[in-house]
């Protein structure tokens, strides 16, 4: 019955591919195959000490760190990603951290790890927005690895948009900007942070820093779903 009503539904209202606009096969969800396999991959994951774990290497502890996709501006992803973020397309974040999640864990990058929880946003802003974006995308790593979202990350204040700022104009932005809670439940767990875009990396160092600090012993692994280079 299901599936018949999924046919009438792609009769009168055929679900098209987010990039490319071609419209979809019965299996492919918000992209195209094809437009998938261009996604920009950076492939850190298989990279020892990535770009991304050098960004952190000595200023807090974790597993692994990686990013996922290569982002550019003008490309098709920023524009992607922009909608995800600021065009109410929500669920083009689940279904790039689906791929993201099903490629990483194939990959054995989770090993070890016991659960997932995204960037926090403050409460006003994704009020404004209606929706935080890195909860979406999380949602899809979810999806794809079994691990569970916790909310256990808060922001407890709001900061200035970071998008023109030095790596430390930004940790001076985001400084104690974030609160962590229920934190005897990470204790020696090995917990995934998600972000989106990782720029200077500043928002998963502050954050992780935090947690280190509120449970020395959670193992962090610090994903994000695109990557500047
Ligand atoms: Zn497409």
């Amino acid at each position: 019955m299901r599936q018949i009503l999924t046919d009438i539904a792609d009769f009168f209202l055929p679900r098209t591919c987010h990039i490319c606009g071609c419209r979809l096969r019965e299996t492919e969800k918000t992209f195209c195959v094809r437009c998938i396999e261009t996604l920009p991959r950076s492939l850190y994951h298989l990279m020892p000490l990535n770009p991304m774990e050098r960004r952190f290497a000595g200023l807090v502890p974790f597993v692994r760190a990686t990013g996922h996709f290569i982002y550019s501006r003008n490309s098709q992803l920023a524009e992607a990603i922009h909608d995800m973020k600021y065009r109410k397309f929500p669920s083009v974040g689940r279904r790039l951290g689906e791929i993201v999640g099903e490629e990483l864990n194939v990959a054995g990058f989770f090993a070890g790890a016991d659960c997932i929880a995204a960037v926090p946003m403050h409460w006003w802003k994704e009020a404004r927005r209606g929706y935080n974006q890195t909860d979406f995308i999380a949602c899809g790593l979810s999806l794809a690895t079994g691990l569970p979202v916790v909310h256990v990350l808060e922001a407890s204040r709001p900061h200035k948009t970071q998008t023109a700022m030095t790596l430390e104009q930004r940790q001076a932005n985001l400084a104690g900007s974030f609160r962590i809670n229920n934190a005897d439940s990470l204790r020696g767990k090995g917990l995934v942070i998600v972000d989106d875009v990782c720029t200077t990396g500043a928002t998963l160092r502050t954050l992780a820093a935090e947690i280190v600090s509120a449970v020395p012993d959670c193992r962090l692994y610090l994903l994000s779903l695109c990557v500047t280079i």
